[in-house]
């Protein structure tokens, strides 16, 4: 499969072009109507008839000309509200900024569609491209699967990149970890604590919303620390809390809002029942009233062990050194979420990471930063490696 290599830097020049109109062009959640019908366009360039699946999904197959099993390759689309800072000539200008890299994804995944049409007589079965919307606000993907995107013909094994940057990776690395829990769970919880508010002076005659958001504050951590086994892991992060208009009255109500992230299904359930039971029971003692609401996010990126073997094996026969897997090395779980879940609940699959940028090499910030910038000479790469994934998964189980 090095031709595939050799192919796909023949595309590199095009793939920048291709990435540079998606960057300046960012989109949002699960409405992208210009980068669908851009990714559309080229899909059909490449003689593909793209498939509509959900809101702004797109999949198109390629191969079936061999008996073989399915396999998905994905890429999400869209991008972040956030106002692009970078330098890097291509700065988006309408208040959106593909920050997270999810252009590299659908540039990446639609080089692939082109060199995998190349060698179409070559697949052993067949490959699905997912290109999905709304990853960032975990819609996308359960979307796509509600819509069918699994079934027919019914996926078998699936596969992601994820780009990384401002981490300390050279260029071009690739990440394959081993088997288990790799990104976490996302959830998030709100509550609402309804006291008596009046008179700064005569705390006598009121509930006090503000001393029972204090004190829950501090009682949903005493949740991770006094209540989880110190081998589990989980994160209860506060974000927002809001109340008060003036320094003399206590309010009527206080507000909360933060963010709850597991690995493991039980430690999930045990921890979204207990945000809301110390809510409500933090609230009483002190004579208020909490209306606690979890908001399900998305569960834990779950890696097939034999997937991610069979994968990393492929890559290591093109890539060599630069194809490692983190969980040898002690890193055994990336920190974020990612709702590609969704498809690892139903399929064996693997979740990967592609090194877009290390600070040594002049790209100093992560993914989700205004100012971030990302090393596109990493596309072709990018490309070969969605496009081998899927050949080489195929081919060894056949
Ligand atoms: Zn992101
Ligand atoms: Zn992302």
């Amino acid at each position: 499969m090095h031709n595939v290599v050799q192919e796909a830097q023949a595309l590199q020049e095009e793939l920048v072009t291709i990435r540079r109109y998606l960057h300046v062009h960012p989109e949002i959640d699960m409405e992208l109507p210009q980068t669908v019908a851009f990714v559309k366009g080229k899909l059909e360039e490449m003689g593909y008839e793209p498939k509509v699946v959900g809101p702004s999904g797109l999949s198109v197959m390629v191969g079936g000309k061999n008996p073989g099993k399915c396999f998905l390759i994905r890429a999400d689309m869209d991008a972040l509200p956030i106002s692009e800072a970078a330098d890097d000539g291509c700065r988006s200008t309408n208040g959106c900024m593909h920050a997270c890299g999810h252009d590299f994804h659908t540039t990446m995944l639609l080089g692939a569609a082109k060199l995998l049409k190349a060698h179409e007589d070559a697949i052993q079965g067949s490959v699905k491209l997912m290109f999905q919307p709304g990853e960032e606000t975990i819609h996308g993907a359960k979307s796509m699967v509600e819509h069918g995107i699994l079934d027919n013909p019914p996926v078998d094994a699936a596969a992601m990149f994820h780009v990384a940057v401002g981490m300390p990776f050279p260029s071009g690395t690739i990440l394959v970890p081993g088997g288990g829990a790799y990104s976490s769970a996302s959830d998030h919880f709100e509550v609402t604590i309804q006291g008596k508010g009046g008179h700064g002076a005569m705390p006598e005659h009121c509930v006090d919303p503000l001393l029972v958001a204090s004190h829950l504050y501090l009682a949903l951590q005493t949740i991770i620390s006094r209540e989880i086994a110190p081998a589990d892991t989980g994160v209860i992060s506060i974000g927002i809390i809001k109340a008060g208009e003036a320094n003399n009255i206590i309010p009527d109500t206080a507000y909360m809002k933060g963010t709850i992230r597991t690995y493991d299904p039980e430690v999930r359930e045990f921890i979204l029942e207990r945000v809301k039971a110390v809510s409500t029971g933090t609230a009483e003692t002190f004579r208020a009233k909490a209306d606690p609401h979890i908001i399900e996010g998305c569960p834990a990126v779950v890696i097939d062990d034999q997937v991610a073997a069979d994968i990393r094996a492929t890559l290591a026969a093109a890539f060599g050194k630069a194809v490692i897997n983190p969980t040898e090395l002690g890193m055994p779980r990336f920190g974020g979420s990612e709702d590609f879940s969704f498809i690892t609940q139903q399929v064996p699959s693997v979740m990967m990471m592609l090194s877009v940028g290390s600070p040594d090499e002049g790209y100093p910030y992560s993914m989700h930063h205004p100012k971030a910038i990302f090393n596109e000479t990493v596309l072709s790469q990018g490309a070969a490696a969605y496009a081998m994934a899927a050949m080489g998964w195929l081919a060894k189980n056949h």
